[in-house]
């Protein structure tokens, strides 16, 4: 069943693209989380190669009942500042950097084990009260000091979307990320900015034609979580 829910997203994936008409890759991150690791040993055995975490607890566990994985492990949630020695353990891309106090943290714990980690920056691009992610204000001022660490590599932008009753409302919010986002290019040498992750279960296909090239999908592939 997994096995099909993957195919359908990835046909869904494939619709949207060709329907404003792009070619280029778009990673498919199946987000694991609350779920058991049997349902990613499932999906890695249906040609998943990126898994979407959003505690840093949850997915040692996994990674630790599922060893040898070979999967590319990104990590979706908000990251506390405490937890930032274990994400830069355990993870390949942190989609949820949002503040320079935890942009600073990642490079000190990336420094201390010699790794130079690769982050996206999150940011609150339709200004909700209730989500992480950084001010649009605070954006350049962050991408800034970003090129300055040594020990993080800014690889993209991420956003979350608020949850309209009109999905179509999405739109101009994934239209303004997409902007902050190509404008971020220019900032970076180039080549290093490579990723806009955009887009969940309910939105990614308008995500993928406003230009998503990564999206997290949970609920499509693994049904409704139980918390
Ligand atoms: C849970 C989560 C997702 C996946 O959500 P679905 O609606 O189940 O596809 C994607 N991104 C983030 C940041 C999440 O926390």
């Amino acid at each position: 069943m997994i096995k099909d829910n993957i195919e359908a997203v990835r046909q869904r994936i494939s619709a949207a693209a060709a329907r404003v008409g792009r070619t280029d890759a778009i990673t498919l991150v199946a987000v694991t989380k609350n779920h058991p690791v049997e349902f990613m040993k499932e999906a890695a055995a249906a040609g998943i190669t990126d898994v979407g975490e959003n505690r840093v607890q949850e997915a040692l566990q996994k990674q630790k009942e599922f060893p040898d994985n070979g999967l590319t492990w990104h990590l979706i949630g908000h990251l506390q500042t405490n937890k930032a020695k274990h994400a830069v353990e355990h993870f390949d891309l942190i989609h949820s950097v949002d503040s320079e106090h935890l942009l600073r943290a990642v490079d000190k714990e990336a420094g201390k084990i010699g790794k130079v980690q690769d982050i996206l920056l999150q940011v609150n691009v339709a200004r909700e009260e209730t989500k992480f992610g950084m001010e649009v204000e605070e954006f350049p001022a962050l991408c800034r000091l970003a090129g300055e660490l040594p020990n993080v590599r800014v690889r993209g932008l991420m956003c979350i979307a608020p949850n309209f009753e009109q999905v179509e409302d999405v739109r101009p919010i994934f239209r303004i990320a997409r902007a902050l986002y190509d404008d971020m290019k220019l900032k970076f040498p180039e080549g290093q900015v490579q990723y806009l992750s955009m887009g969940m279960t309910h939105d990614f296909e308008i995500a993928i034609e406003e230009g998503a090239n990564v999206v997290r999908v949970g609920t499509a592939i693994f049904g409704a979580r139980n918390y």
